[in-house]
């Protein structure tokens, strides 16, 4: 099972696309590190915020996480760097650690778009340095919105020649980011812009890099409005903490549409809330829900699981490239794969081809 560990609300930027920072938590509402000894063993936790780094018991929250996961990685706007480089330091033997810088592009726009002067410089010197110190699992993350997809190539070519991750995104509407009017109304660019980073993975050697191009594939059809190429099963295959202690499915959510959560981890064990009757409730929400996020907290993990529906299509289009075609982002894929059937419908994307068929006679 993968977790995300919402540790506070705080947050030094100023995000355009995201509130986060203009709904903060009080330090004396966050959970304490010790909550974290209930969690049960967990596959990747991903560390984020707000800014993890602003927490002054963050070496705390990762001694506990490091013995619970495989693997934890933060998401981190870099700004703390000298906070990020000595918690690194004192950690430079966990190969399981990791990090991604979100940046938004290069120097100008990501300064522009996060609100904060020298934000790049600080997020890249902090790469630099950990990459010097042996850490190999760093990385920027870039969130694409109407502003910047040309940049995602420029910062994607950056990260290759440095040797280091890249992880995408596309903004989203949710309580999380506090944000209900994120559209992107430069479909056409942002699509062709994703395209063009998804022929660029392909041609790469290591096989994450190709499985990485499915996955920007879907943010293609997630831009175009489609449902989403594998069902949604927040809450089932991870979850989501946040500072107050709540269990929750995803981060996704938005009120209007619906919200829930499983418990409280503060008044109950894990496992009384994850076998739980709200947990149960919360689940049938996630069935049925209307809305078709594309982001990697609750991708990865059906990647996984339904991993012998996603080989064909990396096999078959990286034989493609081989063969001196292309990746085709132009039919997407809808595997129907136990799927409520009512879960991201109303939307519609006329480039996506149902699988059902092809799933119903294996
Ligand atoms: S699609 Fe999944 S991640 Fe998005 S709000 Fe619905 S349940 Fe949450």
């Amino acid at each position: 099972m993968d977790a995300a560990i919402i540790t506070t609300y705080r947050c030094p930027m100023r995000c355009k696309m995201c509130n986060i920072w203009n709904n903060p938590t009080k330090v004396s509402e966050e959970f304490r590190p010790e909550l974290l000894e209930k969690l049960p063993k967990l596959h990747d936790v991903n560390i984020t915020g707000g800014e993890p780094f602003v927490r002054d018991d963050i070496e705390d929250i990762v001694k506990i996480l490091l013995k619970k996961a495989d693997r934890v990685v933060f998401a981190s706007s870099g700004y703390f760097n000298d906070r990020i480089v000595k918690l690194f330091e004192k950690y430079k033997n966990y190969p399981q650690l990791g990090i991604r810088i979100s940046t938004e592009g290069l120097s100008c726009k990501n300064d522009e778009l996060r609100g904060r002067q020298g934000g790049f410089d600080k997020g890249l010197s902090t790469l630099l340095e950990l990459r010097r110190m042996g850490i190999k699992d760093v990385g920027f993350g870039i969130t694409v919105s109407n502003h910047n997809s040309p940049d995602m190539l420029q910062l994607y070519e950056l990260n290759r020649n440095l040797k280091m991750q890249f992880a995408t995104a596309a903004f989203h509407n949710s309580f999380y980011f506090h944000k209900y009017d994120n559209v992107i109304t430069n479909k056409d660019e942002v699509v062709a812009n994703f395209d063009e980073l998804c022929q660029r993975l392909m041609k790469e050697n290591s096989p994450k890099s190709w499985f990485r191009a499915f996955f920007n594939m879907g943010l293609i059809n997630y831009v175009q409005g489609g449902r989403r190429i594998l069902p949604c099963e927040a809450g089932n295959e991870n979850f989501f903490l946040d500072p107050y202690g709540n269990i929750l499915p995803c981060n996704g959510m938005e009120e209007d549409k619906w919200f829930d959560t499983m418990g409280n981890l503060n008044e109950q064990s894990f496992e009384e809330i994850w076998n739980g009757e709200k947990a149960k409730k919360v689940r049938e929400g996630v069935a049925h829900c209307p809305k078709n996020c594309w982001m990697i907290g609750t991708v990865s993990p059906v990647m996984h699981k339904y991993i012998k529906h996603v080989i064909p299509w990396v096999m078959k289009n990286k034989l493609a490239v081989i063969k001196g075609g292309r990746v085709d982002t132009e039919h997407i894929p809808f595997f129907h794969v136990g799927n409520n059937d009512t879960q991201g419908l109303g939307l519609n994307n006329p480039n996506q081809l149902c699988e059902c068929e092809k799933d119903k006679s294996e």
